[in-house]
């Protein structure tokens, strides 16, 4: 499965019970899909959760059901289809951004005043419009629509909410995209999303410590792997003392090997030992590091056995 499809076949464990919210998802999923015309709505996806999800939002939304549905044998891309002019009528109303027929759409902010709506409706574009690409490749996520207004004004609500994505166009389409890892993350955290997030951060954390080891240390690939390995190892242990307010009752030459081992994540012992004041021997760095290490164990043993 693609990271974009893993991606929303998690936001599908999301419910969309919450009346506001399920009508600003269903909107967002409208203005991003392939056609939201008076003549047809068609939603093109790859996302057999997604399209799962469809029929019930849109029933619970705007109290219509599809005409076309994809068959259940059906291998890559699903189609679902509205083709009843009655239907899409009162799809348009609930919508709520009327006007006349042949008027360029718009995004109805009437319906995403509350924070809970806007993360929906970034949602429902990102299930009908967007993707994202795996973060193992590059750092990339984008929602495409066809509607120029409607893309300038989503970059609007994107950077109220705190985002800078850019901005570009393919053909007839209308493209926002986001290059940061950082962005990525907050963006689908905020779509709800977290696991996708969390996969997209220790992604780039292992790739920049790779990359520095790399850089520093002039040895095989396997010696490479091992230094990162190493420096995972205590890179963590120090978090998990630190989450759990235990680095403070170490003591000073601990703390002052937790904070530098942090400091420089990249470095190996021989080189981190010289960044002592005054220097302190590679073993000595070695046993210290160790003993950080086997605390932290020890506090998640003694944890889970007080549970
Ligand atoms: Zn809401």
């Amino acid at each position: 499965m693609s990271f974009s499809s893993a991606t929303k076949k998690e936001l599908c464990r999301i419910s969309a019970t919450k009346k506001c919210c399920a009508l600003a998802e269903a909107c967002g999923v409208l203005l991003y899909c392939n056609a939201f015309a008076p003549n047809q709505v068609r939603i093109i996806t790859e996302s057999r959760a997604f399209a799962a999800r469809l029929p019930i939002l849109f029933q619970n939304v705007f109290g219509v059901a599809f005409d076309a549905l994809p068959g259940t044998e059906q291998r890559g891309k699903l189609q679902l289809v509205i083709t009843d002019p009655e239907k899409i009528a009162r799809m348009f109303d609930l919508y709520g951004c009327m006007g006349e027929r042949n008027v360029a759409l718009h995004i109805n902010f009437g319906i995403l005043e509350e924070e809970c709506c806007r993360a929906a409706f970034f949602r429902g574009a990102f299930f009908a419009g967007g993707s994202v690409t795996n973060p193992e490749k590059r750092y990339h996520l984008e929602l495409v629509t066809s509607h120029y207004k409607v893309s300038k004004e989503m970059l609007v609500l994107l950077r109220d909410a705190g985002f800078s994505p850019k901005e570009t166009s393919r053909g007839a389409n209308q493209i926002i995209y986001f290059k940061q890892s950082e962005a990525i993350e907050d963006f689908l955290t905020l779509i709800g999303a977290p696991v996708a997030a969390t996969q997209v951060m220790t992604t780039k954390v292992e790739k920049d410590l790779r990359n520095r080891v790399n850089r520093r240390v002039n040895c095989d690939a396997a010696n490479v792997d091992k230094a990162v390995e190493a420096a995972l190892e205590q890179i963590e242990a120090i978090r998990r003392l630190e989450a759990e307010g235990g680095l403070g009752a170490l003591p000073e030459k601990l703390q002052t090997t937790a904070a530098l081992r942090l400091e420089y994540p990249e470095l190996t012992l021989a080189q981190l030992a010289e960044r002592f004041d005054p220097p302190v021997s590679r073993s000595c760095l070695y046993h210290r590091l160790k003993k950080i290490t086997e605390l932290a164990g020890r506090r998640t043993e003694t944890g889970r056995q007080s549970k």
